[in-house]
C-alpha cells in the first residue's frame, strides 16, 4: 500500500538546538510529523548533560562571559536520583540492559542514561540528524517570518534560513550563586556545583555547602569522604547547627548571615566556622545566548518569557518554542508531549489559540504567582503539578496521559528518599508498582516497534 503523503504546504523546515535528551525527543517528534529536521550540537556527541565531562572551567563560580564553557554539570559518581522505569521516556522504556559494561541498577550511575540516550538515537535512527561540533550562534527573524541560524563549525561561520526553531540547550551550565556578606574579603576559595567532579581537592579541607536539592546531598556526602569538615548552609535547616545523623563531620546550619576577611563563615544562628571553600550548590539560570528576539522573548530573574505553557512566545508560535524549560519535574516524559505538540502545531494538525489569548493565560498566570506571593524565578518550577501540566499538554496533542504508576512511583520514590536519603537507591519497596511498569513498557514497547517498521 502507497504511504500518504502528507499536505506538502504543512511540512516545515526545523533547526532543533541541542541534542541532548530533550533535543533528541524533538528530532523524532518533528520527523514523526513529517518534518525535515536539522540537530545542531556543539558537542562530538549525543547526550548532552548525560556525557560526564572531566573537565572544569576557568572560573570555577560562573560569572566570567569569557571562560571556557563546559556543558556538563555530572559528576563521577552521580547516579540518578529517580528509579529508571519513572525517568526514561513513555514509548522507550528504561530498562535494564543484558550487554556487556552496561549497569542495571535501578538508580543506574549517569553512563548508563547516556547509553540509553544513544540507544534512543539508535533505535529511531536520530543521530544521522544531528549536525555535531556545530554551535549556533545566532537565531534571529528573517523577514519574510522565516528564521536565519547563524552556526559556527571547525572556525567557520554560515547561516541557513528555517521556518521553525526548537530551543531544547538545556538549562544546567550557567551557574546561579548565592549573595554571601562580606564576600569580597574572604580569603578562602569558591566553587560552583557546575565545577565540582571529584572530592580529591577537597582532602582535610573544611568546606562549607551552599544548598539542599539533589546535588547538595550527592557532593555533601561524596566531599565528606575525604574532608576534614562539611558544613551545609540551607534554608531549609532552621534549629540551630547540629551533626547530619549518620555521619561524623557533616553538620547542617542555617543561612551564611556573613563571612569574614580572616576566614570566618558565621550562620544566621550565630554559630561560626573557620573555613577554606564554599561551594556553591545554588542552582543554574536560563541563558539563550544565541536568540535574538527583538526582546520579544527576554531572561529575567530567571523567568522566560512570555511563553505559553512555557513552550511557545504567544506573538512568535508556533515558530519559535522551548522544549524542557520546566524543572523539578520528572524531564524526559515531559520532553515526548511537549515535542508531540511543537510538531503537531507546525503542522496544523493542532491549533493553538490566537496571540492574544495565549498572552492573556501567560498574564493570569503571572499574576496568580504574583497574588500567591511566587517569586518569579520560580515560574518555570512545576515541581506540585507537573502530572497535571504533563497531562494537560497530553490532552492537547491527542496522546495518552501519563500512566498511573509512573505517578504513584514518583509520589514512592520521593517519599522513599525523605524516609531513606543515605540508602534511597538501593531500598524501595514500591516492587508492585515496578511490575506494573514492565507490564505497561511491553506493551508501548511493540507500538513503538510497530511504528518505526510503519
Ligand atoms: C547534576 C545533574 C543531575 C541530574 N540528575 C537527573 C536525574 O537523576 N534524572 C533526571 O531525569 N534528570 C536529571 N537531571 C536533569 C537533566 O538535565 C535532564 O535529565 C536532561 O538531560 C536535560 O536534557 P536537555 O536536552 O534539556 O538538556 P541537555 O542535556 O543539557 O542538552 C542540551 C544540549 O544542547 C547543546 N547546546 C547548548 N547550546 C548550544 C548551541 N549554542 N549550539 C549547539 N548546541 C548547543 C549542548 O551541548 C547539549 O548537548 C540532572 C541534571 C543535572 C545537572
Amino acid at each position: 500500500m502507497p504511504i500518504p503523503i502528507p499536505n506538502p504546504t504543512r511540512l516545515r523546515h526545523v533547526a532543533v538546538i541541542g541534542a541532548g535528551a530533550g533535543g533528541l525527543a524533538a528530532a523524532r517528534e518533528l520527523r514523526r510529523e513529517g518534518h525535515t529536521v536539522v540537530v545542531f550540537e556543539r558537542e562530538n556527541n549525543i547526550g548532552g548533560t548525560w556525557v560526564y565531562d572531566p573537565r572544569t572551567e576557568s572560573d570555577p563560580l560562573g560569572p566570567d562571559p569569557t571562560r571556557n564553557i563546559v556543558h556538563g554539570s555530572l559528576y563521577a559518581s552521580l547516579r540518578t536520583n529517580l528509579p529508571r522505569e519513572v525517568m526514561g521516556y513513555r514509548d522507550y522504556p528504561f530498562v535494564a540492559s543484558t550487554r556487556p559494561g552496561r549497569d542495571p541498577r535501578r538508580y543506574p550511575g549517569h553512563k548508563e542514561v547516556m547509553e540509553y540516550l544513544n540507544d534512543y538515537a539508535t533505535e529511531f535512527g536520530l543521530g544521522e540528524l544531528v549536525r555535531f561540533e556545530t554551535e549556533v550562534l545566532e537565531v534571529g527573524i528573517v523577514e519574510n517570518g522565516k528564521w536565519k541560524v547563524k552556526y559556527g563549525k571547525n572556525g567557520k561561520v554560515d547561516d541557513e534560513v528555517y521556518d521553525a526553531v526548537v530551543v531544547c540547550n538545556g538549562h544546567y551550565t550557567e551557574p546561579r550563586i548565592a549573595d554571601i556578606p562580606g564576600i569580597d574579603s574572604w580569603p578562602g576559595k569558591q566553587i560552583h556545583s557546575h565545577n565540582y567532579r571529584v572530592p580529591d581537592p577537597y582532602r582535610n579541607q573544611v568546606v562549607i555547602m551552599i544548598g539542599s536539592a539533589a546535588s547538595a546531598v550527592d557532593i555533601s556526602r561524596d566531599v565528606s569522604t575525604v574532608a576534614k569538615e562539611v558544613h551545609i548552609a540551607s534554608r531549609s535547616y532552621n534549629n540551630g547547627a547540629s551533626k547530619l545523623p549518620g555521619h561524623n563531620n557533616i553538620w547542617l546550619h542555617p543561612m551564611i548571615e556573613s563571612v569574614r576577611e580572616e576566614g570566618s563563615v558565621t550562620f544566621q544562628d550565630g554559630s561560626e566556622v573557620r573555613a577554606s571553600i564554599i561551594l556553591h550548590c545554588t542552582g543554574y539560570k536560563y541563558h539563550f545566548p544565541f536568540l535574538k528576539t527583538n526582546n520579544i522573548v527576554t531572561v529575567d530573574d530567571n523567568r522566560v518569557g512570555p511563553l505559553y505553557k512555557h513552550i511557545f512566545p504567544p506573538t512568535l508560535a508556533p515558530w519559535l518554542s522551548f522544549v524542557g524549560l520546566p524543572w523539578k519535574v520528572v524531564p524526559f516524559p515531559l520532553f515526548e508531549y511537549q515535542s508531540k505538540w511543537i510538531a503537531g502545531a507546525l503542522s496544523g494538525k493542532f491549533s493553538l489559540p490566537s496571540p492574544e489569548e495565549m498572552m492573556k493565560d501567560v498574564e493570569n498566570f503571572y499574576s496568580s504567582m504574583e497574588t500567591a506571593g511566587i517569586p518569579k524565578r520560580y515560574t518555570h518550577n512545576l515541581a506540585s503539578c507537573q502530572y497535571e501540566y504533563n497531562d494537560w499538554v497530553a490532552a492537547e496533542c491527542k496522546s495518552a496521559p501519563s500512566e498511573e504508576w509512573r505517578k504513584e512511583m514518583y509520589v514512592s520514590a520521593s517519599k522513599s528518599k525523605i524516609v531513606r536519603p543515605e540508602t534511597y537507591r538501593d531500598e524501595w519497596d514500591d516492587e508492585h508498582l515496578i511490575m506494573q511498569a514492565h507490564e505497561d513498557f511491553n506493551k508501548n514497547f511493540k507500538v513503538a516497534k510497530n511504528l518505526i517498521k510503519g
